[in-house]
């Protein structure tokens, strides 16, 4: 029913078209970096790269996992890069970056999951660019949790981000290579290591989910002790993918924001077109100086 489908007013996102994009998109072609925001089809790819805000996406652009609402191509990976960690590094520093967002396809195929190489990019950035803030979004290091935990907060992120992406009673359908509680799990798991990383979290709305389901996750969250929280519309990015089962109004974002900040998150953003890096740096600040 493409009527369904149809996007209303408040997705509304510009063209990308300016300098910044088009210098980001060199800089990543140069650096044979690729990011998510090109990899997941992100409606706000225009103003980020205009911005010059870009999530890399590590790892390569193939996911052994095949997640339904996600755009990224599945099949077996390639070879790990050996250089991606310098090039990441390099990136921060021709962009000037104050923050960076550091993602990865998930790598059930590697014996550590990927973690060692989220340790090498987190200790590039530290050699090349002290300065910058670094935020990680990762997998959930299926069957090797604790030990990717221990050695990527060893390595001293400031934010580590996993996403639970949706309620329990969806994730058969909508990320059926996870386990909810695992994810859950894993965030808990960094807090115990580090208390002074801070964790995030985030939702895609629209998929079927119920309101007070929602609710329950936000207090789930809380009790893992995650610090910040991101809501936003799921947009299906191909006629393949999980179909858009609601567009959720900006009011009810706001009434969802403000049960969250009613809850104790320390940083709250929900809004249809919020992803979980979207004004990440920003808001961090924001958060740091308040
Ligand atoms: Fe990239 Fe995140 Fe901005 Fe989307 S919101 S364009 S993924 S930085
Ligand atoms: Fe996409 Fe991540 Fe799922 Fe892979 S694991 S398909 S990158 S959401």
């Amino acid at each position: 029913r493409p009527e369904r489908q149809r996007k209303p007013d408040w997705i509304r996102v510009k063209a990308p078209v300016s300098k910044g994009y088009g210098e980001t998109r060199k800089l990543m072609r140069d650096l044979n970096l690729n990011t998510v925001c090109e990899e997941a089809a992100c409606p706000n790819i225009g103003e980020c790269w205009t911005k010059k805000h870009a999530t890399v996406m590590i790892l390569g652009d193939t996911c052994t996992r095949a997640c339904a609402f996600c755009n990224v191509k599945t099949g077996m990976p390639g070879k790990v890069d050996e250089q991606e960690p310098e090039h990441v590094a390099e990136a921060a520093a021709k962009m000037g970056l104050e923050h960076i967002v550091i993602t990865s396809v998930d790598r059930d195929d590697l014996p550590d999951g990927g973690a060692s190489q989220f340790v090498k990019v987190i200790e590039a950035l530290r050699r090349n660019t002290p300065g910058t803030t670094i935020e990680i979004l990762t997998p959930d290091f299926r069957g090797r949790m604790d030990a990717a935990v221990e050695a990527i907060v060893a390595a001293g992120p400031d934010v580590y981000n996993h996403n639970l992406e949706t309620v329990p009673r969806l994730y058969p359908t909508i990320r059926p290579g996870a386990r909810y509680y695992a994810s859950l799990k894993l965030l808990e798991r960094v807090k115990q290591h580090a208390p002074h990383v801070f964790t995030k979290s985030g939702m895609m709305l629209g998929l079927g989910e119920q309101r007070l389901e929602v609710h329950q996750v936000m207090d789930d969250m809380r009790c893992a002790d995650i610090d910040f929280l991101t809501l936003g519309q799921y947009l299906r990015p191909t006629p393949k993918h999980a179909e858009v089962k609601e567009f959720v109004t900006p009011q009810a974002f706001d009434a969802y924001g403000a049960i969250a900040r009613a809850k104790g998150f320390l940083q709250v953003a929900s809004t249809p077109l919020t992803r979980s890096s979207y004004h990440a740096g920003d808001d961090f600040k924001e958060m740091r100086a308040a």
